[in-house]
């Protein structure tokens, strides 16, 4: 395990955790002793998703007084082109949120981002699930998703930032992405609060965008988006980047100690 040479005022957060109440393979008393091990609190956030698995409506009151049993922080991830699965006003009684592109929207459908993930997980050839002939077109609907799911839904961490269908386009993520369309998702999530996951799964964002959200003020969450025994609490790589850049402990995410944000309207 990495330890971190900066000291913090506090524990470190691993947020981004799934139990078999979506689709891990653990239980949350198996997390619980895993981070125990390991030295880190941990939230969990299983998927709510479009595909009817995991938290929905019907099982949300299940899923908090299941996870009240443990110490855990209870979040929930939600898809920011779909929307919540529930309530929004529910969201108040999860200690924290986090939004994720895993789709689009088509038509008033659903389309799950099949072709990056099976790249990203199986590493299978990449099929576009987009029309990336003009990348800007792409970059500019990513960005309104996330504006509108910002400005409408109580989200708490942008998770896995840069896990968009641009990333695969290039082995370096310098290259996938142009330092301008950076810019624009630093300012959105700078002017929302809404903080950026560091993914110890994915090992994104790169330094390049992380560098330039800490300069300008953003705030960071930490996630290892584990699923199995193997990834819970792998935080190497967002510890590796908050050492790196000297991110100080007020731009890091916290979920005991800062005001509970509210959707922008
Ligand atoms: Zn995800
Ligand atoms: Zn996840």
């Amino acid at each position: 395990m990495l330890e971190l040479t900066s000291s913090f005022p506090f524990r470190i957060v691993d947020h981004h955790l799934h139990t078999r109440w979506s689709d891990g393979s653990l239980n949350p008393a198996d997390l619980v002793e895993i981070a125990r091990q390991k030295g880190y609190r941990i939230g969990v956030s299983d998927h709510a998703g479009p595909r009817q698995t995991g938290i929905q409506e019907h099982n949300f009151d299940a899923y908090l007084a299941d996870l009240g049993r443990y110490p855990v922080y209870r979040g929930v991830e939600f898809d920011v082109a779909y929307g919540l699965t529930f309530d929004s006003g529910r969201a108040a009684e999860l200690d924290y949120v986090i939004g994720s592109l895993h789709g689009v929207m088509r038509e008033g459908q659903y389309r799950p981002l099949d072709g990056m993930f099976a790249w990203q997980q199986r590493g299978a050839t990449y099929v576009p699930d987009v029309d990336l002939s003009d990348p800007e077109v792409w970059i500019g609907e990513w960005l309104s998703i996330l504006d509108l799911c910002f400005r409408t839904t109580p989200v708490d961490i942008l998770g896995h930032p840069t896990l968009t269908p641009i990333l695969p386009l290039d082995p370096d993520p310098e290259k996938a992405y142009r330092v301008e369309w950076e810019e624009r998702l630093c300012e959105l999530v700078v002017e929302h609060q809404v903080a950026l996951e560091i993914s110890g799964r994915y090992r994104l964002p790169h330094e390049r965008l992380l560098r330039m959200a800490k300069d300008m003020g953003a705030i960071f969450a930490v996630g290892s988006d584990g699923h199995h025994s193997k990834q819970i609490c792998d935080l190497d790589y967002p510890l590796e980047m908050i050492d790196r850049l000297g991110i100080p402990p007020e731009q890091i995410f916290n979920v005991e100690h800062r005001p509970r944000r509210a959707a922008a309207a």
